[in-house]
């Protein structure tokens, strides 16, 4: 079943029609040219969300909410590649923000210079197409998963660590599908970047292949060729990659 938000983005797909100058700016991506009533919240604006936000702004979705309380690191700048020296001490979500006005002027683009909780995600993702966690954090992944399962807003997650990332896409609407909840449940999940360290293009691996898969719903729904409820897990360092079905777990609080 289609959320209210995705059918609405697919409807409207069919009276957009480009300008002129929308043609030039996305010439290079022929398949994306009813993703500008879309809406795409991003939760954590570290390596995998700054770029992630990047490619989606790139490729023209209209509405993107960037959300993160985080001020910029020293520490972050080997990976987290939007930012720079300039940034140190900012807001993440304002520095960000006026990156990706410089990319594209006519999205709205809002940011929230907060950290997403139980409380406030309800809200925050309410009038989403689909939400991207982009945290490091289990806690709060917890709390997306709950907050976007209860909306029925599909939901696409990454993670990286050491020389590995791992993805999943959660239609958060099917009894089939597992849920993340459902993944923690069942395999131990680690996520540290400050303890096992990082390589700045492990994260971006991540950050591709996250977007590539938001852009793929954001154009076709849930028709896009892409895998739901499948768990992917990559080893930069070795090139390779496995991807298995995450089965419903029968003690899940969440989703059963
Ligand atoms: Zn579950």
């Amino acid at each position: 079943m289609l959320s209210h938000s995705a059918t609405h983005s697919i409807s409207h797909s069919v009276s957009r029609k480009l300008e002129h100058q929308d043609i030039r700016r996305y010439s290079r991506q022929l398949l994306l040219d009813c993703i500008d009533h879309d809406d795409a919240v991003i939760v954590g604006l570290g390596g995998l969300g700054s770029l992630t936000a990047r490619y989606l702004a790139g490729a023209g979705v209209g509405n993107i909410t960037l959300i993160d309380g985080d001020t910029v690191d020293i520490s972050n700048l080997q990976r987290q590649v939007s930012y720079n020296e300039m940034h140190l001490g900012e807001l993440k979500a304002k520095s960000l923000y006026n990156e990706l006005r410089k990319v594209n002027a006519h999205l709205n683009i809002q940011f929230k210079s907060l950290f997403a909780d139980s409380n406030n995600l309800p809200t925050l993702i309410a009038s989403a197409t689909c939400v991207l966690d982009c945290t490091d954090n289990v806690t709060v992944r917890k709390q997306i998963n709950l907050a976007s399962f209860r909306a029925s807003i599909p939901l696409f997650i990454a993670a990286a660590s050491g020389l590995t990332w791992q993805a999943l896409n959660l239609p958060q609407n099917s009894v089939t599908c597992g849920c993340y909840e459902c993944l923690v449940n069942n395999v131990a999940v680690r996520e540290d970047c400050v303890s096992k360290g990082i390589l700045g293009p492990v994260v971006g691996m991540a950050a591709c292949h996250q977007s590539t898969q938001a852009l793929l719903f954001l154009a076709r729904g849930f028709d896009a060729d892409i895998k739901w409820g499948h768990y992917v897990n990559a080893h930069a360092g070795l090139g390779t990659l496995q991807c298995f079905k995450l089965p419903p777990s029968s003690s899940c609080e969440v989703c059963q």
